[in-house]
């Protein structure tokens, strides 16, 4: 991640620097046309510092968009079509091919490929030249007024040496342009590392979920594991605490497991897990949240449940396990739970351990459900008043009860 950032802010670093390098240019070459021509060695030609207005401004944009990290493609393209535009007739104004600021088409070449990339580079230079071209032909046929700067012939009609100013311009031009291909190319290739890392960092992100979500899960039946609950059940116990809101849980252990296993083998028992978690899970809503407690014992935190609730969901999932029979490769089982439920207003305010409180109160009622028979729920220290004759009740053992 930290490389990525690096890379990232090396690049913005990089397209900012070029921005004041361009402007740097542009001043320093503005200062110099004014010098000479406040010394009468060139003639002041209004459109050439008319048209560094634009330049000066269209840079200043792009300088502030690299501050500020926004990047626009279409204003990146429209800043370089209006600068290839203003250049071309710079050039036209100030002298044609023996033009004073012909280096400004070079400029622009470059700071496109360091701005923006190579190709973009390219496609400003191909574009700066090919309007600098039909201005000068048309010029050539007569259809544009001779450059202020120049004579009948079209040459440079000043009294600077043209050839010095001409050679001058191609040198400083050539230099710029080797100075962009070569910065071109490097950003070409931190785009392609920014790539590259932003692909290995999503791939970290997953790994590193995934490493996650295993850390918490329970391997046989996907349910969270003792170690997540343990977390989980400490934050819901101090938020229900702090808010004063009810908090529930319910321990549940499946009946005579031992004899699946016994009669069925280890793995028909963790199919059995398996499909128990599954049916439990279905009966529980976004909030709660079901945990393998260890062996065949489950735990359900349920979060805004009061122990009326809670009694509803216990016997929800009690009556889901216990309707249908579960079907195995070769057998079908009749399996039940018992359950045992507790509730955080009924455990004592004062307690040492507030967490072992609950715990100890929702297993208590979980044995005194197996002691009462098995498949009930136990929500209450009252004795217990077997309801004769209600359906779902009464103990399945799973070897009695396979087809
Ligand atoms: P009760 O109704 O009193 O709960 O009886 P029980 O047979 O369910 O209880 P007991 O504690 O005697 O047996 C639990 C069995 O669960 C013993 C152990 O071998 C088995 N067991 C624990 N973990 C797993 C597991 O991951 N897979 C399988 N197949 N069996 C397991
Ligand atoms: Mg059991
Ligand atoms: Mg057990």
């Amino acid at each position: 991640m930290q490389s990525q950032a690096n890379i990232t802010r090396e690049f913005r670093e990089k397209q900012i620097w070029a921005v004041r390098f361009r402007g740097g240019i542009l001043l320093g070459l503005a200062a110099l046309y004014a010098g000479l021509a406040a010394t009468g060695a060139v003639p002041v030609n209004g459109y050439a510092l008319g048209a560094l207005v634009p330049l000066f401004v269209l840079n200043e944009i792009r300088r502030q968009c690299h501050r500020r990290g926004i990047h626009s493609d279409l204003l990146t393209e429209l800043c370089v079509v209006a600068d290839v535009l203003t250049i071309g007739v710079i050039c036209y104004f100030t002298g044609g091919v023996e033009s004073f600021f012909l280096p400004f088409l070079f400029i622009q070449v470059a700071g496109t490929s360091l701005h923006v990339n190579f190709l973009a580079g390219l496609k400003a230079a191909a574009g700066g030249a090919s309007l600098f071209a039909i201005l000068c032909a048309l010029e050539n046929v007569g259809a544009l007024p001779h450059s202020p700067f120049m004579d009948a012939a079209g040459h440079t009609s000043h009294c600077l040496n043209t050839a010095y100013v001409a050679s001058a311009s191609l040198l400083i031009g050539f230099a710029l342009f080797l100075a962009a291909l070569s910065t071109g190319y490097v950003a070409k290739r931190l785009r392609v590392r920014e790539e590259e890392l932003a692909e290995a960092n999503r791939q970290l992100v997953r790994l590193y979920r995934e490493t996650q979500r295993l850390s918490i899960t329970d391997e046989l039946t996907g349910a969270f594991n003792r170690r997540h609950l343990m977390k989980r059940l400490a934050e819901e116990m101090s938020r229900s605490t702090r808010y004063e809101r009810p908090f529930s849980i319910v321990m549940m252990d499946v009946d005579h497991f031992k004899k699946v296993n016994d009669a069925h083998g280890h793995p028909a028992g963790d199919a059995v897990l398996k499909e128990v978690a599954a049916r439990a899970m279905g009966e529980l809503r976004e909030s709660d949240f079901l945990a393998r407690y260890g062996g065949e014992e489950f735990a359900v935190l349920l979060p805004e449940t009061s122990l009326d609730g809670a009694k509803l969901v216990a016997e929800r999932i009690r009556e889901r396990i216990a309707a249908t029979r579960i079907v195995l490769d070769e057998t079908e089982l009749a399996v039940t739970m018992s359950l045992g439920v507790a509730t955080l207003p009924m455990v004592r305010k004062e307690a040492a351990d507030p967490i072992a409180d609950i715990l100890a109160a929702a297993d208590a009622r979980l044995y005194r459900a197996k002691k009462a028979g098995r498949n009930r729920v136990v929500a209450s220290d009252q004795p217990i008043a077997e309801p004769a004759g209600q359906p779902g009740f009464g103990e399945a053992t799973p070897e009695l009860a396979h087809a």
